[in-house]
């Protein structure tokens, strides 16, 4: 008699489904930081079933343009017309008032049926034409796609050869708009001359990008646009500015690589830390929180909320494993975080409810709809963290402020799960 087992019960079932997709179509992420610049123009390149998606998106995320995609269904991919009908996109996009760029997002079908990059133009009218690849089998997490964006134009358009500009720093990452203002404001004080922030509106600040005296990824995930700048020689700023140890050692590192008073830089560090102190003091926070969301920031979260007093015994992540994300993750594990997982599933994080019942929950939508239905406290991590201040002492107090608040709503959140369960008894 044979052992074989039957088809569709080999082996999996002790472990957790994890065929749901997991995140948005990564694309979203390149899409949202090309349309975004004024003068630029998307173009692309993928069947129109990816388009229906895609435009839906970014006109929800506000670029106010619509993309430009040639009809790419079964019979033009069949009939090869990838090339010939990308061409004719870029085509129409050029003649777009003030149109300074044109980016190709080559996506799942175009870089599967093949598109080389040779056979379109560099340049069309006023207009650099650069291409983009960031298919979904290649680039697994919407974050990962903007660092893929954003080095491919910085490589076209970056120019490192003119004369540095030495008391300048990039910021790096896509951020709350008063972040970058607060950071900027801190840093003139400390003889910084100027600041650009990538991925940005302005085409301009890409052209700029090469002359910067020092890089600052705020985010840890653009490991390609940090290999750019390291090509053009110039020195990148470990940690971000976030809670009081990292925002004071980020200050010194930048006075460091800039070159600045020595003084005037430990004055502006010293005043910040005390900032951060006494705002601390002002609203501790205590409980068990999990940080588990797609955005790729999800440790430099968590980090605040440690120091801040919290246990984030989880964090999970959507990016992958990288040397620029390692400090913050050795940070964490120094501090007690049991479970750090990139690349993660919906399954993974529903598991770890069940190992450490958190207080507040800050996830995905779908993750905190399943923390809800527990009676525990969920945000979802997009919306409500990601679209506040979060660097420097001014961001930590907005972020406190929030989770503080969330964490106050414990009952009502166990009052609502009894009421759905039919046990409430008045409101
Ligand atoms: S086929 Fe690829 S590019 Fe198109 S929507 Fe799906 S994941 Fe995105």
């Amino acid at each position: 008699m044979s052992d074989s087992i039957p088809l569709g019960t080999i082996t999996q079932e002790a472990k957790p489904c994890q065929l749901h997709p997991q995140s948005m179509c990564p694309a979203f992420g390149s899409l949202r930081v090309l349309t975004r610049i004024e003068g630029s123009h998307p173009v692309m390149a993928t069947d129109t079933g990816c388009l229906y998606g895609l435009t839906f998106v970014t006109h929800f995320y506000g670029a106010r343009k619509s993309i430009l995609a040639p009809q790419l269904g079964t019979a033009e991919l069949m009939a090869g017309q990838v090339v010939e009908g990308t061409r004719a996109a870029i085509e129409v996009a050029a003649k777009e008032p003030g149109c300074q760029l044109i980016p190709v997002v080559s996506l799942c079908v175009a870089e599967t049926a093949g598109l080389p990059e040779e056979m379109l133009p560099k340049k069309i009218g006023n207009a650099e034409v650069v291409l983009v690849r960031v298919p979904a089998y290649a680039i697994h997490s919407h974050p990962e796609a903007k660092d893929v964006a954003l080095a491919a134009l910085l490589k076209r358009l970056g120019n490192a050869t003119a004369p540095k500009e030495k008391k300048t720093l990039a910021l790096l990452g896509e951020v709350f708009p008063a972040d970058p203002l607060a950071i900027d404001g801190l840093l003139r004080q400390m003889g910084v001359e100027a600041t650009i922030t990538l991925p940005g509106r302005s085409v301009d600040d890409l052209r700029r990008a090469g002359h910067v005296g020092a890089l600052a990824p705020l985010h840890p995930f653009y490991k390609e646009t940090t290999a750019v700048f390291r090509s053009w020689s110039i020195p990148i700023v470990g940690g971000a500015p976030v809670g009081i140890s990292g925002s004071y050692a980020w200050l010194k590192a930048v006075g460091s690589l800039l070159d600045l008073d020595p003084k005037l830089v430990n004055d502006v560090a010293e005043g910040e830390r005390a900032r951060a102190e006494a705002m601390l003091k002002a609203q501790p926070l205590s409980g068990r929180i999990f940080v588990t969301g797609y955005e790729g920031t999800e440790l430099a979260y968590a980090r605040l909320l440690v120091e801040a007093g919290a246990e984030v015994p989880y964090v999970s992540t959507s990016i992958g494993q990288d040397p620029l994300v390692l400090p913050d993750e050795m940070w964490l594990r120094a501090r007690g975080t049991k479970e750090i997982v990139y690349r993660k599933s919906l399954e993974e994080d529903v598991a770890a409810l069940d190992k450490y019942p958190p207080d507040v929950v800050l996830g995905t939508t779908p993750f905190c709809a399943i923390a809800k239905e527990r009676g525990i406290p969920a945000m979802y991590f997009t919306n409500q963290l990601a679209s506040r201040p979060f660097f420097l002492s001014t961001g930590m107090a907005a972020t406190l402020g929030f989770i503080n608040q969330t964490m106050k709503g414990h009952e009502r959140y166990q009052w609502m799960q009894s009421f759905f369960e039919g046990e409430a008894v008045d409101a």
